[in-house]
């Protein structure tokens, strides 16, 4: 959805719609076009348009460093399989989350995310890759992820 699209739902007072224009100079500011353009899409879609807070974003970085790390020295799987992949990537780029190709709800760049076996999706539509996952559409579009097998423990 762009611009001009959702202010023709939300039907914002002529100020708001000034403000969207290409007559408002200021692009990137507080009160630029971009602000008041993403501020009228969150509010069509019900999407927020921005990403979480920095420090939220270094807390999750450095998780997920941490997982990898964990992940490594304990011989785990660091990266999934090219099946896992390619299920992973079709989820991520039909999600109404992705923006530039970043997700709005973690704020990760999602080509990186995908490939480590130790991430998953803040929504859950896809897993660890330490269980098996399945993803299937709904009659509604969304896709879901279920799990359906979890490592097994060593036998020994
Ligand atoms: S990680 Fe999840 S929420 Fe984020 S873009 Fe991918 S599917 Fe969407």
């Amino acid at each position: 959805m762009n611009c001009n699209d959702a202010i023709e739902i939300n039907k914002p007072p002529r100020r708001i719609r000034w403000l969207c224009s290409d007559l408002n100079p200021d692009v990137d500011g507080p009160n630029g076009r971009d602000a008041y353009c993403r501020q009228q899409i969150e509010l069509a879609t019900g999407v927020p348009q921005s990403f979480p807070p920095a420090a939220t974003q270094a807390v999750n970085a450095i998780a997920a460093v941490g997982r990898v790390g964990l992940a490594a020295v304990t011989r785990n799987v660091v990266f999934v399989s090219d099946p896992i992949l390619k299920e992973r990537e079709t989820v991520c780029s039909t999600c109404d989350q992705l923006k530039d190709n970043r997700c709005l709800k973690c704020g990760c760049f999602y080509k990186k995310k995908i490939r480590l076996a130790t991430e998953e999706c803040p929504l859950k539509k896809w897993l660890r890759a330490s269980v098996n996952i399945s993803t299937s559409a709904t009659p509604t579009g969304t896709v879901t992820a279920t799990a359906t097998t979890a490592i097994q423990p060593p036998t020994t």
